[in-house]
């Protein structure tokens, strides 16, 4: 029995947006987090993808309170320093030249299209319109719910904001299609990560990249999830031979501490001042997160580390895949991994793996995602793969 009643008393407060899991989480260390009656976990869901590097990493929570008892908060009225130190980083680790700092993946995307419109606005003859992808995920404001190309998503909120052609993913010819005068960038991730790990087609975003290119339109990456190497690599983008005009960032980015980022080339920096602007955006206390994340995860090669104990997995998976035939499908690039069903099982199985002690995510009702932290073992993989098959085999079907 709970010894207190804070799943009841979220019911009774709060707007019914979330399908909570019922568990009470109270700590967490590494790829294992404890509930409030200290059952412990092995966590293949990492804060939807941003405890890169496990929960409450040493050398984050070293900088955070390094940084709290300096200075949390000056406004972006005055220089700080951990911001520039971030940025350096990032820009020395990208293809991108310039930075902004925002406080989420939604923010960040948003910035990104206000960033493209202005470049429509200044070079393309006032051409405003993004094309996006069917099945793709931007976030919650309104103008990146309607980027997002999910009909569910929309529905409730018409009527939306204008200038968002929502085509099928992995189409380079519904792309060319779209294209019009009107249009100023197209905004894809590169792998679809909530709409259900969708793998982008061989040569797709290579074929977009150079579209825009020839149309003088910007590409745009959101890589909020498969950033910060999630996917094998510091971001998604290296692994295709492309380069974005325009990338946004979050999730991963600061361990947990609420930023997000969006950077640019050069030519698309066309933002003067007053254009944009944030109060929290680039605070000293998430940068000197975000600046420890970047580091140690640069430092000790974490992307390639994930890219390897990715492979383990898939394998291990693909082992599952040969025992169960209701699996219908292993995919996925990295530590970015969802395995398919032939039914709609996927919340059964996500509940019997909590009473085991694994939390997963379930992306689609016959689909499971796994978003582990990057510093998993093979292992913790090992007594994953162990859960699951017992939670599978127990399955009626
Ligand atoms: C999570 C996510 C977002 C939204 O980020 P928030 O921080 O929740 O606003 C946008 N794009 C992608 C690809 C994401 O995974």
């Amino acid at each position: 029995m709970p010894q207190n009643n804070w799943q009841e008393l979220e019911q009774k407060l709060f707007l019914k947006t979330f399908n909570r899991t019922p568990v009470t989480l109270v700590r967490g260390k590494g790829v294992w987090v404890w509930d409030d009656e200290d059952k412990q976990y092995l966590d293949l869901v990492g804060g939807w993808a941003v405890d890169n590097l496990g929960h409450c990493p040493p050398v984050v929570v070293e900088a955070i309170e390094k940084q709290a008892s300096a200075l949390i908060q000056t406004s972006n009225q005055f220089y700080t320093i951990p911001q520039i130190e971030l940025a350096q980083i990032l820009v020395q680790n990208s293809c991108l030249d310039r930075i902004f700092y925002c406080n989420s993946g939604t923010e960040a995307n948003e910035g990104a299209v206000k960033l493209a419109r202005r470049y429509g606005n200044l070079h393309l003859d006032g051409a405003y319109e993004i094309i996006t992808t069917h099945s793709s995920f931007h976030g919650r404001t309104l103008a990146m719910t309607a980027a997002t190309g999910q009909e569910k998503f929309h529905k409730p909120y018409m009527p939306l904001p204008q200038g968002f052609i929502n085509v099928d993913f992995n189409d380079i010819e519904a792309i060319k299609r779209a294209t019009t005068t009107q249009t100023c960038g197209v905004m894809l991730e590169p792998i679809q990560a909530e709409g259900g790990v969708n793998m982008p087609g061989d040569g797709y975003l290579k074929e977009v990249e150079s579209w825009c290119h020839q149309k003088g339109i910007l590409f745009i990456l959101d890589e909020i999830q498969t950033g910060i190497g999630r996917t094998g690599t510091l971001f998604a983008y290296q692994q295709y031979g492309v380069e974005p005009d325009i990338m946004a960032l979050a999730k991963g980015l600061g361990s947990g501490v609420p930023i997000g980022a969006f950077l640019a080339k050069e030519h698309a920096s066309v933002f003067v001042p007053g254009d944009h602007g944030s109060t929290f955006g680039g605070n000293p206390l998430v940068c000197a997160a975000a600046y420890a994340t970047m580091k140690y995860i640069i430092d000790n090669d974490i992307p390639g580390k994930a890219g390897q104990t990715g492979k383990y997995f898939m394998s291990r998976l693909q082992e599952l895949k040969h025992q169960f035939n209701f699996i219908t499908q292993v995919r996925g690039q990295g530590l970015l991994i969802a395995l398919e069903f032939s039914d709609e099982i996927a919340k059964e199985i996500a509940a019997d793996c909590l009473a085991k002690g694994l939390l997963v995510n379930v992306v689609k009702a016959n689909a499971l995602r796994f978003i582990p932290p990057l510093v998993i073992s093979e292992k913790e993989i090992d007594k994953a793969i162990d859960i699951l098959e017992n939670v599978l085999s127990q399955q009626k079907i």
